[in-house]
Order: C-alpha cells, then sequence, then structure tokens
C-alpha cells in the first residue's frame, strides 16, 4: 500500500474522540500518525494500519487502494 508522508488516512475504526481521520507523520515499518480530531500522535506497525485504512487522501485527491494480490503461491524468495 502506498502511503505517504503528507498523506491523511481515513481509517476503518475511529480513534475514542470520534475522529477518523489521521495525518502521517512518519512511515517506514510503523506509522506515526495524528489523529485530526484530538491531536494525539501514535506509533502503530504498517501491517496493523494497513489493515485500518479506508482511503488515504493526498491533497484533494483520493489514491486508490491497490489490493495486494493474496494468492498465497509459497515461498517465492527461496535462493
Ligand atoms: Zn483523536
Amino acid at each position: 500500500m502506498d502511503v505517504q508522508v503528507g498523506d491523511v488516512i481515513q481509517t476503518k475504526k475511529q480513534h475514542p474522540c470520534g475522529a477518523n481521520r489521521f495525518d502521517v507523520l512518519r512511515v517506514g515499518m510503523d506509522f506515526k500518525i495524528r489523529c485530526q480530531g484530538c491531536g494525539r500522535e501514535i506509533m502503530l506497525p504498517r501491517v496493523k494500519i494497513e489493515k485500518n485504512i479506508r482511503k488515504i487522501l493526498r491533497g484533494d485527491v483520493v489514491v486508490p487502494l491497490t489490493p495486494r494480490n493474496a494468492s498465497t503461491t509459497g515461498n517465492t524468495s527461496h535462493v
């Protein structure tokens, strides 16, 4: 999933404060996001965030979520 710093993500689950949009402050193994409702910053592992993303907003553009090919072909990277 293509999330960049500066994007805004809309999540399926909302924050306890009621907001469901977060600014992306840092990406990597862990994402750092900031709730737009209450300003709280949260660090979460990428996998957790990816499951929870409903929409990625980049400026006025909604970034399409590319469904990853979940075809389990086994261990492809064995050399
Ligand atoms: Zn909040």
